[in-house]
């Protein structure tokens, strides 16, 4: 706190309205080429180029991903690079009927009372161009710190593609890396989750109907949500909630299916499934699926109100799942993990370990196919989910194969990183910061498992609603960031 050294940054960096200008000057870039994933390289050029007129050296792979090296003060350039690192792909969300073309289109930029955004045609790319603006208005200023290594990725959104890429080459040498694409000015993220896919197939087996009475079974009005960000909220799924009605019923009269069909992609909790089936006593259908609604009303009732189970007539179909194929399916569905699974082990109250029963379908090979996204912090527990449902698939007679998409972190509440940004936080009059896990999948985890030394962290500028067309940023909070960087920069020079 007394090392007038430790706050040069306050001087270096100008007032507000500085940072401010700085920031916009750098977001304008962004915002002038078109950056949806696998489509950042016009951007990586003019940032190359950017940075090589800033006389700092750059590196570019094939796919666009950019290292830059900004070198440090006279007295501490020997020092390790610290990297900071974001991605420069952003979602393009569209408004209907905008004519708005995010492969063609620039991103009109607004800043009106006191708000950064987009004219509301697309969005704005604050996720994550806004955290790597502010990051470059901090770096070009002479402050009193060793040398920085920007990392830039590509294709962060489309599953973390850009990261994998990277040659571990760039992280070499590295102790320290603060990803600038989650967390806030409040809240320093030290761990995300890892993603594994599951799937299970078995040939479809028809045989003729016999039964008199047809009916689709349709399951909807869930909420639905994100299979990382939203699975601690208990949500219902409609392919588990479906199938669980079908084994109630199966236990009441016989009938035969047609299959059980819902969800789309892997990563979004179900929020409608369907199922055909056909039964000889219509009544016992109707009184089971009536008890099934106030069941669902009771238990949703502050989750999921909407939730309904409907039966609408149809025609019979001519062709059902053998018997073997219905009990087999209904029995694998059943036993397969959905929701949380395992919590946090170091960071209380937060969910290490999920499943998301995401897709019910036929694929163009004939076979029916069940896919589960599970996410976690630890590899160790994921083993064990994978052990359960290679057994579930055993005893239905289903293939199983299970894919790692890309690794998580598990991070603790004592990283040092994280410590010593909320250290300098609290220096420059702010709250104390809440250090935490989330449970999607962020860069810190592929990049750190590149290079086993580092410890990395996540924290961001303050922004809400990415990925939709008012995702917005208070312009106010840019300083805010960028001090809280510049401080955490010197704070690392001055510890080593
Ligand atoms: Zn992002």
């Amino acid at each position: 706190m007394s090392n007038p050294k430790q706050q040069e940054y306050l001087h270096e960096l100008g007032d507000d309205q500085n940072i401010i200008d700085r920031t916009l000057e750098w977001f304008r870039l962004f915002a002038s080429v078109p950056h949806g994933s696998w489509n950042e390289k016009a951007l990586s050029d003019l940032l190359k180029k950017k940075f090589e007129d800033l006389g700092w050296a750059t590196e570019q792979d094939q796919w666009s991903n950019l290292k830059v090296d900004v070198p440090g003060v006279p007295g501490l350039d020997h020092l390790p690079p610290v990297i900071i690192q974001g991605h420069l792909d952003m979602v393009c969300a569209v408004a209907q009927g905008s004519g708005y073309v995010p492969e063609r289109d620039p991103i009109t930029v607004v800043v009106e009372n006191g708000i950064l955004r987009s004219d509301g045609r697309s969005s704005l790319g604050a996720d994550c161009g806004l955290g790597l603006s502010i990051a470059f208005s901090v770096v070009e200023k002479t402050l009193q710190r060793g040398p920085v290594r920007l990392l830039l990725t590509v294709a962060e959104e489309s599953g973390l593609e850009g990261a994998q890429l990277v040659d571990p080459a760039w992280l070499k040498g590295c102790k320290w890396m603060i990803n600038v694409d989650a967390g806030s000015t409040k809240s320093v993220i030290v761990s995300c989750a890892g993603a594994w896919r599951e799937r299970f197939t078995k040939p479809i087996e028809t045989v003729s109907a016999s039964a008199a009475h047809a009916y689709e079974v349709v399951l909807n009005g869930l909420k639905g949500g994100h299979s990382g960000g939203s699975i601690h909220l208990g949500r219902g799924n409609a392919n588990k909630l479906l199938n669980h009605f079908l084994c109630t019923l199966r236990e009441k009269t016989d009938y035969e299916l047609t299959g059980l069909y819902g969800g789309y992609v892997g990563n979004a909790i179900p929020i409608e499934a369907r199922a055909t089936v056909v039964v000889n006593d219509k009544n016992i259908l109707f009184e089971t699926a009536e008890f099934f609604q106030t069941r669902l009303n009771e238990y949703y009732k502050n989750i999921d109100p909407d939730v309904k189970i409907e039966l609408r007539e149809t025609p019979c179909p001519e062709q059902v799942w053998s018997r073997e194929m219905r009990d087999s399916t209904l029995d694998l569905i059943a036993l397969l993990h959905n929701g949380v699974a395992a919590m946090h082990d170091t960071i209380p109250g937060q969910v290490s370990t999920s499943a998301n029963l995401g897709v019910c379908r036929a694929n163009e090979q004939g076979d029916y196919e069940v896919k589960l996204s599970v996410r976690s912090h630890e590899p160790f527990q994921v083993e064990v989910l994978e052990a359960r449902h290679s057994s579930a698939a055993r005893l239905t007679g289903y293939q199983a194969s299970f894919n790692s998409s890309y690794p998580g972190c598990s991070g603790s509440l004592d990283n040092p990183l994280a410590l010593l940004i909320d250290r300098v936080c609290q220096r420059q009059g702010g709250d104390p910061m809440t250090v935490k896990a989330l449970h999607v999948g962020l860069e810190l985890g592929v990049l750190g498992s590149k290079n086993p030394d580092l410890t990395a962290v996540s924290v961001a500028p303050d922004a809400l609603d990415a990925h939709t067309v008012t995702e917005r940023a208070p312009i106010a909070r840019f300083p805010v960031f960028a001090r809280l960087l510049a401080g955490t920069l010197e704070e690392l020079a001055s510890a080593e």
